[in-house]
Order: C-alpha cells, then structure tokens, then sequence
C-alpha cells in the first residue's frame, strides 16, 4: 500500500467559483487564469470546469497547446506573450493572443507573417514595475502595433500592485490618462479587484486564485463572505501514536514541550510533499472531523498533531491538511506564505484524484502525470 497521502481536486468547486465570478464581475468576459498547471491543481483536470469562461490565461506556450489540444474554441491569452521569434508561428497555428509589453515583441511580430493576424493584449505598466509600457509610451506603442501587418485586434490590459487590500484608483487614474484616446477593450482586474474593486471591472476580468478558492490577501478570513469552495483537499492518516508526559518533547530540535500527559498523533504528511515546513505549533489541522493542531517541527514525511480535542482518533484516521474545512490559507499564513504558493508546490510525490462531484462516489483514481 502507498503511502496514505493524497491530493483530491474538486472540479465543481472551481466551476462555482467561476459563476461566483460571473456573478460578482458586473457584465465582464472572464479570462480564467490556469498559469503554473492551474495554480498545481492540473489543467486536464479542472479544464471541464471552465466551460463558462470566455477565455484562457496562462503563461507558458506549451500550456496554450495543451489547452487547443483539449478543444477549447475561445480565445487563449498568454500573459507574458512570446519570448522569441519562433514563437509567433506556434501562436499563429494554434490561434494564440499574445501580450505585448515592449517593443522587442512589437518587433518580432512586425516580421512574422502569420496565415491570420494575431490579436494582442498591450500592457500597460501603470505602476506595478514589472512588465509594460510606461503610460507616457503607451499611445506611441498603440499607433505602432496598429501599423504592423500581423496585429488584429488591440486589447488594452494593465495589473495592479495592491489591489488585495491597498488603493488602486492611483493606477486606474494612470491608464485611463494613457488610453482615452484609444479604442480596444479594457482588462484591469486579478481576482482582488474582482472581489474589492468593482470600478476595475470593465470588459475582461483575470482572476486566478479564486477560482481555487483560496484568497487573494493570502487570509481566509478576508474572502468568508463570497463563499467560495476550495478547488483541492490534501489528505492524509495518522499513522502512529505517541503519549507524552509532562515535560516530554516531540520530533526535531525538541521544539514542542508537552506541559500535561497528551496524545499525539503522527500523520504521513512533511515538506517533501509540499506542506510548509515553517508551519509553527498551532497550525490548524483536521483529524477525524476535528479541528485540532500541529505540534512541534513539519519533518520531510511526517508531521505531529494534538489529539486531546480528538478523544476517538488513532491510528487511520482521516487528516485534512487543507481543503474545504481547513483553508490552505489557514495554513500558509502562520508560516509566513500564501496560498498560491502551497496550492503551487503540491510535491509531485503526492498522487491525485479527481472528485467526481457526485456524493457518495469514491473519487476516481488517476495515474499522476503532472
Ligand atoms: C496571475 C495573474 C492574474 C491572476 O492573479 P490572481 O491574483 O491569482 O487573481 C491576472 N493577471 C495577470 C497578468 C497575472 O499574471
């Protein structure tokens, strides 16, 4: 028998975040952000998910493919758009929309004779500093990718620095400065904007992140109100048990003190599967349907929980290291990360299932590919 651990995506929990999104989003089209493997929940398997979305983000060209190759009709954005020439034919072929952010893109499209002109997301850089131009270069890069033969459409897109808990009308302000005098539609909004800033909307939002279900600010308690599902559960079981006495410690660099005689159980889960090892005692952890927490230092394959609220568990019992009850961002915030990066770094070691959303059906197995 392998290892009890294992990872559950839940299809239908993206799907009803994304109509969550169509809901809250006002009337925009809805670009569903899959960058980095779906945010490590795997393109093939959320992708019947998104049949709602009218588009596709995501960052890498083989990801593009894959996506075409699943039989997605609707556009497909790639949100750094290409990194060499080579790449405008692939674009071309599989009916790509490329970002443009600065003029060595400009410049490898104005070469490229595509069999149809390829439609264009421009960037903005509007004070995030990253990827863009300046709005002061903004109009002059629009007249030039209006002039260029394999250009079609010209969308007009920028990405805010802070719109998970700061201002953003200072960026709005800059775009809208920069832009009024251009046609194309308008696209400003990552999932914080789509929650918090509802004048960021405009014609496509990007959300990313939500569709998982797991928050923007990287702190469960800031997306309660949307009732959101979270997209993966990580599972595991106890696999041994210790009592302490008083004055006993646990695991790697005797981190935990026991201050009473106490339960602890061991559960097949450590960093090498992607779990936090800078997760601190008192990390909240689900043992047999019970919240309780986990003591003393993650280790590579293993981890310790508290079971005194948990007077029935022992060995076998189920553990939910986050998913619907414990969110991972319960999880990445105490260990100093959000949950992006956990959802992200789900270890290749660990295998995964597909829910198949229907109760009482165990999940289907799936070899783990990705
Ligand atoms: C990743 C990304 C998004 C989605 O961000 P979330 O915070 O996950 O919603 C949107 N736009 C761009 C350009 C991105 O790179």
């Amino acid at each position: 028998m392998p290892r009890p651990i294992s990872a559950r995506i839940h299809p239908d929990a993206v799907r009803h975040n994304l109509q969550l999104v169509k809901r809250t989003g006002s009337s925009s089209h809805v670009w569903a952000v899959i960058k980095a493997n779906a945010y490590g929940h795997g393109i093939e398997r959320i992708y019947p998910a998104l049949a709602e979305a009218d588009g596709i983000a995501l960052l890498d060209i083989d990801e593009a493919v894959r996506v075409r190759e699943l039989g997605w009709k609707k556009p497909i954005l790639l949100l750094e758009g290409i990194f060499e020439a080579g790449d405008v034919e692939i674009a071309d072929r599989h009916r790509l929309t490329v970002t443009v952010h600065c003029d060595d893109q400009l410049a490898m499209l104005k070469t490229a004779r595509p069999r149809e002109r390829i439609d264009i997301q421009l960037k903005m850089n509007s004070g995030m500093n990253r990827l863009g131009y300046r709005p002061a270069q903004f109009e002059r890069a629009w007249e030039r990718a209006s002039a260029i033969e394999a250009i079609g459409s010209i969308g007009l897109m920028s990405h805010f620095a802070n719109a998970d808990g700061g201002e953003i009308d200072w960026q709005i302000d800059q775009f809208e400065a920069a832009t009024r005098n251009l046609l194309g539609t308008r696209s400003l909004s990552n999932s914080a904007a789509v929650l918090w800033h509802p004048r960021a909307h405009r014609d496509w939002v990007r959300p990313g992140t939500i569709l998982y279900g797991a928050s923007p600010t990287g702190c469960a308690r800031h997306i309660e109100g949307f009732s959101l599902r979270a997209a993966m559960t990580l599972e595991s079981r106890i696999i041994g048990v210790q009592t302490l006495e008083a004055g006993e410690t646990i695991g790697y660099g005797r981190a935990f003190t026991a201050d009473r005689t106490m339960r602890i159980g061991v559960v097949a889960c450590g960093y090498a599967d992607g779990y936090p090892r800078h997760a601190p005692t008192g990390t909240p952890v689900m043992v047999d349907g019970v919240r309780t927490r986990i003591v003393g230092r993650v280790s590579m394959d293993m981890l310790t929980v508290d079971l005194t609220p948990c007077a029935s568990a022992g060995i076998g019992s189920a553990v939910e290291l986050w998913g619907e009850h414990v969110k991972v961002d319960e999880v990445a915030e105490p260990s100093g990360t959000i949950g992006y990066e956990l959802l992200c770094a789900l270890a290749r070691r660990v295998p995964v299932s597909i829910d198949a959303g229907v109760p009482g059906q165990p999940a289907e197995k799936e070899a783990h590919s990705a």
